[in-house]
């Protein structure tokens, strides 16, 4: 065994979904978390899976970690801080349409890069680093700086760096900061895995074409552009191909689908460095995954087997 180390880095939170009856149902989620939940269910013994954030020392944040680590994913490197508690969102369902509220302004997890020794132990002991623009978007900014740094410092070790965009603008102070940091995060890394509805929404891109060359420009060699049901289009050192999703019967619920497709994705690409190959796998992924209910669909309703 080589024991290689996939390490994400970013927020976990404690999710209410509504159970019926004014009910509420309690989970963990959050979008690296899921990505390296599926990475998890998908990559071989051989590779350990860790999550880098912090929490605080109450017991939500226990049950958090025991979470984790019954997943299978390593819980070591989570940095707990006194008197500090996890965020929260909750979805409400009204006439079929889902909407989020959030409690996150003071989660331990803003706290994740203040610790520069701890984060740098941590990215140094990895094979791979992913994180994402809400990582980036929860941080103070000179955190921000901080773990940018340790990332580039990944990069030119020859790490394998991925990072996806995951636009959200109500996290950002200013569109400026967002945009800056952002091409910021891009500009450290390997393989850049945006969706292509944000960056047409936020960023003005006209095309996927406009998306792959942008953050090519900025110095990521590798761009997956994934586009919902209409595929994704992957350019490895400029060379382009597109695969089609997967056709799915009923469409139940969308929630990390991308990130679901990143973590089957950077898993299948581990193991076979053929990037065409791996979209079409994490293409079967995130088709089951969308159609079940929730962030985190069980290893066993992935359909791995055969694929
Ligand atoms: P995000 O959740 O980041 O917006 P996408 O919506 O682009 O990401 O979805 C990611 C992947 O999930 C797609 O590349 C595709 O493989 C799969 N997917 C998403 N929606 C559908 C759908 N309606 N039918 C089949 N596959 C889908």
């Amino acid at each position: 065994m080589s024991g290689r180390r996939f390490l994400s880095i970013g927020e976990c939170m404690v999710e209410l979904s509504q159970a019926g009856d004014g009910l509420l149902r309690k989970g963990f989620a959050g979008d690296t978390f899921n990505t390296a939940w599926y990475a998890r269910a998908c990559l071989g013994p051989d590779w350990s899976v860790d999550y880098f954030t912090a929490l605080g020392d109450d017991t939500m944040s226990d049950e958090m970690v025991a979470f984790i680590d019954k997943s299978g994913i390593g819980t070591s490197l989570i940095r707990r801080i006194r008197g500090r508690t996890p965020g929260l969102y909750m979805i409400s369902l009204k006439n079929g349409e889902r909407s989020f509220s959030y409690w996150r302004d003071s989660s331990a997890a803003r706290s994740l890069a203040a610790d520069p020794d701890r984060l740098r132990e941590a990215v140094e002991g990895a094979d791979l680093v992913y994180f994402s623009g809400i990582t980036l978007a929860i941080l103070p900014q000179e955190d921000a700086t901080t773990l940018l740094a340790e990332i580039r410092r990944a990069k030119a070790a020859g790490k394998l760096v991925v990072f996806d965009p995951n636009i959200r603008p109500r996290l950002w102070s200013s569109y400026d900061v967002m945009h800056a940091t952002i091409s910021e995060g891009a500009r450290s890394s390997v393989l850049v895995m945006p969706s292509f509805d944000d960056e047409a929404a936020h960023f003005g891109d006209d095309s996927i074409e406009a998306t792959i060359q942008r953050y090519r420009a900025l110095g990521a060699a590798n761009v997956v552009v994934k586009n919902g049901a209409d595929g994704v289009r992957l350019n490895f050192a400029g060379d382009e191909t597109f695969v089609p999703a997967e056709k799915v019967e009923t469409v139940v619920d969308t929630t990390s689908a991308g990130d679901s497709f990143n973590g089957a994705f950077l898993a299948r690409y581990l193991e076979t460095q053929d990037a065409p190959a791996a979209a079409r796998f994490a293409a079967g992924v995130a088709a089951r995954v969308v159609s079940e209910h929730g962030a985190l669909v069980a290893k066993e309703k992935l359909g791995l087997s055969g694929r």
